[in-house]
């Protein structure tokens, strides 16, 4: 197991990048602790699989530099980093049983014959495999195949680190759920160091204690679960953590005041000294909506979704979407409806990074 540095890291795919859009990855600093269970979330194309490779060795970057517990790795192949990698399409000999996919990694490492056969017995008992031993993968269904790379990627007990691609893909949602609770009970047992990527906001939260963020090519944060929530450090986290996500409104900043449209938002703190020019926008989540007659921005509510503990309520404000979430039992008004948040939970955005008011940090 092993701490992973990765330092002034940038990746670009063509011979001579010119600017920033070049960059599959953009430059960043970020270690993963030894150790921890991480998952490494963002929509398809923001460079998950880039950053992945990289660090399993399969992929040279084109700057910066990799470390294992402060030894530099960047020019070690793949098979000196020692890391287990398993991809989103299975990887296995299909000639081979399951029982002789299963002892592979392990055979090669020279592991003695009788830990190989514990280990693998205990994998397939996990996988539910344990009757399919003696079959070839051949004649296995797409979900049992990626059950065996799965099984493949953890049946090591001496990795530096385990890298799940999106692994969970072509597996029902059944076995899915399964799988992931697995998942977590061998971090618990084993603490290996973990990265598990996905552009499944439930699959992340579920499965990690930390999510790194990703979009465009940036880490734009990492945090616990809860940290996105309370404060997603850009407006991207916002939107894409939640459901619904975070409402985004433009507005002008004045001290501890925020003007959207006609009307004034009150702040948590004050904010001076915003760059000129900048694009300023308010975020709060539907979560910290109130709704009523009084006070607040005006909004149209379009369609009230009963959840069970919270009403859904989708509206518009002055032409953008607006969502607000209510809680059971709390008024919702028929006409005139106006909305208010709350200043604590209500972040300032400024070309879409969060901006700390005065006296935070
Ligand atoms: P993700 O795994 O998050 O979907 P990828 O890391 O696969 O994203 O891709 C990030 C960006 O790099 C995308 O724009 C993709 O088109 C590009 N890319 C990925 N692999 C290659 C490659 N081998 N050659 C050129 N461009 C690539
Ligand atoms: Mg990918």
């Amino acid at each position: 197991m092993a701490r992973i540095e990765l330092s002034r890291l940038a990746h670009s795919y063509r011979p001579n990048p010119s600017g920033p859009a070049d960059y599959a990855l953009k430059e960043f600093d970020l270690t993963w602790d030894d150790g921890g269970a991480y998952a490494l979330l963002g929509p398809s194309g923001c460079g998950k699989t880039t950053l992945l490779n990289i660090i399993s060795g399969l992929l040279a970057a084109s700057h910066g530099r990799v470390l294992f517990d402060g030894e530099d790795v960047t020019r070690l192949p793949p098979e000196a980093r020692n890391i287990a990698q398993v991809f989103q399409f299975p990887v296995v000999y299909d000639s081979m049983t399951v029982r002789d996919n299963l002892a592979f990694p392990l055979k090669n490492r020279g592991v003695p014959a009788d830990e190989i056969d514990r280990r693998v017995k205990e994998m397939a008992e996990m996988l539910e495999m344990t009757a399919d031993l003696h079959k070839k993968a051949q004649g296995l269904t797409a979900d049992a195949k990626q059950k065996i790379s799965l099984g493949r990627g953890l049946v090591r007990a001496d990795v530096n680190a385990i890298l799940f691609d999106e692994p969970l893909t072509v597996i029902d949602p059944h076995l899915k759920w399964l799988l992931r609770s697995q998942l977590k009970h061998l971090h618990r047992r084993f603490a290996h160091t973990m990265i598990y990527v996905t552009h499944d906001q439930t699959e992340a939260l579920t499965f990690a204690d930390k999510v790194v963020v990703m979009y465009e090519g940036e880490v734009v944060q990492v945090g616990t679960p809860e940290e996105l929530f309370q404060r997603p450090a850009h407006t991207f986290v916002g939107y894409f953590i939640g459901s619904p996500g975070m409402n985004v409104l433009p507005c002008r900043v004045d001290g501890a005041q925020a003007t959207v449209g006609e009307h004034v938002v009150r702040l948590r703190g004050g904010y001076r000294a915003l760059p000129q020019g900048a694009k300023t926008e308010i975020g709060v989540r539907p979560e910290f909506v109130t709704l009523s007659r009084g006070e607040g921005l005006p909004i149209q509510v379009e369609r009230v979704d009963d959840t069970g503990r919270f009403r859904v309520v989708k509206a518009r404000l002055d032409g953008l979407a607006f969502n607000a979430l209510i809680p059971e039992g709390a008024e919702i008004p028929a006409d005139g409806v106006r909305a208010s948040f709350d200043p604590q939970a209500t972040n300032l955005y400024v070309d879409d990074h969060l901006w700390p008011a005065e006296g935070e940090a």
